[in-house]
C-alpha cells in the first residue's frame, strides 16, 4: 500500500465519506480514516431514528455521486407547517419555489450505507477504518499524519471531517467558539394514525421546538429540541408517544413508537478558520448549527461538493491560494445559516422580554400573507 496520496480525510461520516468519493471520481488518490471498525456498508433491519432532510442541491450531488438511497426508503417534503406558541402560523410549499420538494428525508443508515458501498467499488480510495490518527504534521511544503498503528500517511492536504469535536481542528491549530444551546435534540420514529400528507410540521412551543417530519409510508420522524430531554427518555414507548402525539396537537391521531428514543446536546460551534497550511475542514467539523432548519449535513455536503469543484483543477491540492478559494466560497453561505437558526432560536426562548411572544407570532402570521417573502423562503429551503 502506498502511503503518499493526494488527500488525506479524516472522518468517513456521511460529509467525509462523500467528499472521498467525489475526489475518487476525478482520479485522485485518497486515503479516507474512520476511527470506528463498524461496517458503515451494512445495513441494518429497522427504521434508523437519525434523519437528514436533504436538499435538492445535494440531492444532485449524491445522484451524481451514484450514492442516493432508494426510493422505497425516501419521504418526500411537499410542504411545510410552522405553529408559533401564541397562535403564529407560517405554512409554504415546493409549488412556492417551483420546485419538485422542498426537501428529502433520509436515514443517517441508509445514506452511509450507499455512499460506503460506493467507496468499496472506488479504485482510488484507500479505505481504512477501526484506526486513528496519533500525531498531524503540516507546514506549507508538506502533510502527514502518524495512525495509532504506527503507519505514516502522507499527503498534499488533510481534510478534517472528524465531526464537531474534531482533532483535525484541534491539532492544526485552529480556535473554535464553541456554544452550548442547553438544549438536546430528542429523535424517535413513529407510526402515525393519520396519513401526514408528506407535510413537515414544526412547532415553536416556546420551551422547545418539535419537528415532524414524514418518512415513507404513515411514519414520521422527530426531533424535539428541549432543554429537558431525561424525562421524555425515561417515558415507556406508549407514553412518549402520547406526549409527543399532545405536544402536535395530535394533528397526525395516535402515534406508535417505531424505534428508541436518543439525545443528541446541540451546540453551536463556529472555528477561526476552515483552513490552516494543508489543511482544510468540512462538516461539523467546520460549523453547526441549530437543527431547528435541518440543515446541519446539508451545509458539510455543500462543503464537499465546493472542496472537491476546486480541487478538481488543482495541481498540488494544498496549494494555499486553493484552500482560500475554498474557504471563500463557504463563508458566506454557512455564517448566513449560522446567524439564522440561532436568531430563530433566541427569538423563540427569550421569554423574558415583553411583547416578544406577540411580535414573533404576529411575525410569523405577517409573513405568511406575503407571497413573494414566501417564495423567498421556500427558495431558499431547497436550496436555490
Ligand atoms: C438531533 C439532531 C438532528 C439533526 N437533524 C438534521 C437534519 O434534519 N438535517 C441536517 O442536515 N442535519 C441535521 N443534523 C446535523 C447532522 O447530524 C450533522 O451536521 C452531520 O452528521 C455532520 O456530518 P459529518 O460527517 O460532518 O460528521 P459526523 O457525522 O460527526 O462524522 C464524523 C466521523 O468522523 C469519525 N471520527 C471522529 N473523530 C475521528 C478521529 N480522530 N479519527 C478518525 N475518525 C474520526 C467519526 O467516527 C464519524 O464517523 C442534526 C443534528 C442533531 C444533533
Amino acid at each position: 500500500m502506498s502511503d503518499k496520496f493526494d488527500v488525506i480525510v479524516v472522518g468517513g461520516g456521511l460529509v467525509g465519506a462523500a467528499l472521498a468519493l467525489a475526489l475518487d471520481k476525478q482520479g485522485k488518490r485518497v486515503a479516507l480514516v474512520e476511527g470506528q471498525a463498524e461496517r458503515f456498508d451494512a445495513l441494518e433491519e429497522g427504521w434508523d431514528a437519525r434523519i437528514y432532510a436533504v436538499s435538492p442541491a445535494n440531492r444532485a450531488f449524491l445522484q451524481q455521486l451514484g450514492a442516493w438511497p432508494d426510493a422505497s426508503r425516501l419521504g418526500v417534503i411537499g410542504s411545510m407547517d410552522v405553529r408559533g406558541d401564541q397562535g403564529g402560523q407560517i405554512a409554504f410549499s415546493a409549488a412556492d419555489a417551483g420546485a419538485e420538494a422542498l426537501a428529502w428525508i433520509a436515514e443517517n443508515r441508509w445514506m452511509l450505507a450507499t455512499i460506503w458501498q460506493r467507496l468499496q467499488q472506488a479504485s482510488g480510495v484507500t479505505l481504512l477504518s477501526g484506526v486513528r490518527p496519533q500525531l498531524l504534521r503540516h507546514n506549507a511544503r508538506e502533510a502527514a499524519i502518524v495512525l495509532d498503528d504506527g503507519r505514516e500517511l502522507q499527503a498534499q492536504l488533510i481534510v478534517g471531517a472528524d465531526g464537531a469535536n474534531s482533532w483535525v481542528r484541534q491539532q492544526s491549530g485552529i480556535a473554535a467558539s464553541i456554544k452550548p444551546y442547553g438544549h438536546s435534540g430528542v429523535v424517535a420514529n413513529f407510526a402515525c394514525a393519520k396519513p401526514h400528507g408528506n407535510i413537515a410540521r414544526q412547532w415553536f412551543l416556546g420551551d422547545g421546538i418539535l419537528a415532524w417530519l414524514p418518512m415513507p409510508g404513515n411514519r414520521i420522524s422527530m426531533v424535539w429540541s428541549t432543554s429537558q430531554p431525561e424525562p421524555l427518555l425515561a417515558l415507556d414507548g406508549a407514553r412518549l408517544a402520547a406526549a409527543v402525539a399532545a405536544a402536535g396537537d395530535h394533528a397526525l391521531g395516535e402515534l406508535t413508537l417505531l424505534s428508541p428514543a436518543a439525545a443528541f446536546p446541540l451546540r453551536l460551534i463556529t472555528p477561526d478558520n476552515v483552513i490552516a497550511e494543508r489543511v482544510a475542514l468540512v462538516g461539523d467539523a467546520a460549523h453547526t448549527v441549530h437543527p431547528l432548519a435541518g440543515q446541519g449535513v446539508n451545509l458539510g455536503f455543500q462543503d464537499a461538493a465546493r472542496l472537491a469543484a476546486v480541487l478538481a483543477g488543482a495541481r498540488d491540492c494544498g496549494e494555499w491560494l486553493t484552500l482560500r478559494r475554498y474557504e471563500r466560497t463557504r463563508k458566506e453561505a454557512v455564517r448566513t445559516m449560522q446567524l439564522t437558526c440561532d436568531a430563530l432560536f433566541q427569538l423563540f426562548h427569550a421569554k423574558q422580554a415583553p411583547g416578544l411572544a406577540w411580535l414573533r407570532n404576529a411575525g410569523l402570521n405577517l409573513t405568511n400573507r406575503l407571497p413573494l417573502i414566501k417564495k423567498q423562503l421556500a427558495r431558499h429551503a431547497v436550496g436555490f
